[in-house]
């Protein structure tokens, strides 16, 4: 597997048996140092999430990075856990409000599913000019710029994206199943 060094930033090759055992240390032959891989390292990269409370989405709050894994996000909160927590200052956002599931698909392609999580406040998607409330048992396939309300507060998912030619060589012409929102 290759690893990015987190001293000089070149790409590693790291054999699979440093990447299970526990200590997980290896050496950049680059820069020469030695180094502890961290879980992050080993996670496919998906895109990031980025986290808005203005009318005009221009200015994100915070953003973070998006792995292909399943993240619980809410507002922050000592007693419940969230895998992103965001920051204080909107009371509608719940402390475990909604699930983000990436993974890969088939055809190699990234994607985000989303569901509600029992949110007292519900979760909404909007989609262009179209906006869906999720039911307890929805799980929708995000598209490009959809955004994702919970609270106050403004989600955006951006995934990692493959080259159109890419895309159309893994896809061989295929329709990809997507949830519509009617
Ligand atoms: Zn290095």
């Amino acid at each position: 597997m290759k690893i990015e060094c987190i001293h000089c930033k070149g790409l590693v090759t790291v054999p699979e048996e440093v990447i299970r055992s526990s200590k997980k240390l290896f050496i950049c032959h680059l820069c020469h140092t030695k180094q502890q891989i961290k879980t992050e390292q080993t996670m496919k990269k998906a895109g990031k999430l980025c986290v808005y409370r203005d009318k005009d989405l221009k200015n994100p709050i915070e953003t973070h990075e998006l792995f292909v894994r399943r993240y619980v996000v809410g507002r922050t909160s000592q007693e419940k856990k969230q895998d992103i927590p965001i920051l204080e200052g909107d009371d509608h956002l719940g402390r475990q409000h909604f699930i983000l599931d990436i993974s890969q698909n088939v055809k190699g392609l990234i994607e985000c599913t989303i569901r509600d999580y029992n949110s007292k406040n519900g979760t909404k998607i909007v989609r262009g000019k179209q906006e869906r409330e999720l039911r307890p048992t929805d799980k929708i396939v995000l598209e490009k710029n959809d955004k994702i309300i919970a609270g106050v507060t403004t989600f955006e998912v951006q995934l990692i994206e493959l080259e159109q030619k890419d895309w159309q060589k893994d896809n061989r012409g295929e329709c990809t199943d997507r949830t519509v929102i009617t």
